[in-house]
């Protein structure tokens, strides 16, 4: 039978900002020894600021204008710093057949011009030669008309208490943090290094997190839980295979938070260490 104290315990979490959909959840919580993090949105702030602009012949406010009209039905946080770069009204009148491709950008037809934007992957799909770009940064690629038209370089940073997030659960006896995203391997590398992660993978598409999960489930003990954190409309399938899922940020999609297991009130990641720390509590495990 449930003890009475696990009800008690998701009453007493939900009032720390941890969610619990179910009692059974705390117990898996509890034993949550890796932890893999989603990085855009998770351990990073998800707004991006615009450093440079790269252009061929095309001028550089018009290739921000086109990037921003191609990238107005998307929600990712990429979109949302291409329109704030942009900053003018869209008008979606000048926008058609707009197609989001999760983990490679979009494609749109603006002013009658087949506008995409998006990563090296979008580029390659297209059959469109990107221009190498050096800078450290996420790189978005743009092509108007099936020719390559210039790249926009944006940066995002880590959330303050990303590194002391890290620092805590392994204080709580995680065994290993890990960090998947579909952002450029040298973004990804900085991140991880920059909080001490214990592994990163990058360049992957939403199928491939799903796959990521699945070796690590497969290699670990039975006894020991993974748990995944993300927040965005491509973590669902991720959130769903996990041991424990859980959505961060009461502004997660709606997606995240309905595949999710648990979901924490705060976008501040110091709240999962939190939420594991309840767990145990519950169940009176003292670590
Ligand atoms: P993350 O794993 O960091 O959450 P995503 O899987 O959402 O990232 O996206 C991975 C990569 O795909 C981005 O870094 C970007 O290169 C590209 N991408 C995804 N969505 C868009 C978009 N709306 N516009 C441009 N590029 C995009
Ligand atoms: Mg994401």
């Amino acid at each position: 039978s449930i003890p009475l104290s696990f009800f008690a315990g998701i009453g007493g979490a939900s009032k720390a900002g941890v969610l619990v959909k179910g009692s059974n959840y705390l117990e898996t919580l509890s034993q949550a020894k890796i932890v893999v993090f989603d990085k855009t949105g998770t351990l990073t702030q998800g707004v991006f600021e615009v450093n440079a602009i790269h252009h061929n012949e095309m001028d550089k406010r018009k290739l921000v204008e086109y990037a921003a009209l191609a990238e107005s039905a998307s929600s990712h946080p990429i979109s949302k710093s291409l329109q704030k770069a942009y900053g003018m009204e869209i008008d979606r009148s000048r926008v058609t057949d707009i197609q989001e491709l999760s983990g490679n950008g979009v494609i749109a037809t603006v002013d009658g011009h087949q506008v995409a934007a998006g990563n090296d992957k979008l580029m390659n799909r297209l059959g469109v030669q990107s221009i190498p770009c050096h800078s450290v940064g996420t790189i978005i690629h743009m092509a108007v008309d099936g020719k390559y038209a210039g790249h926009i370089v944006i940066s995002d940073i880590v959330k303050p208490h990303s590194k002391e997030a890290i620092q805590a659960l392994k204080s709580a006896g995680v065994r290993k943090t890990v960090m998947l995203t579909g952002d450029a391997q040298k973004v990804a590398d900085s991140v991880a290094s920059a909080l001490g992660l214990d592994e990163v993978y990058s360049e992957l598409l939403p199928a491939d997190k799903v796959e990521k999960v699945e070796e690590m489930i497969q290699i670990k003990s039975e006894k020991e839980k993974l748990t995944f954190v993300g927040d965005g409309i491509n973590d669902a399938p991720v959130l769903r295979r996990a041991d424990i899922g859980i959505a961060m940020g009461a502004m997660g999609s709606d997606a995240a938070i309905e595949a999710a297991d648990v979901i924490l009130m705060d976008d501040d990641p110091m709240q999962i260490s939190k939420a594991i720390k309840i767990s145990r509590k519950c169940l009176g495990i003292v670590y």
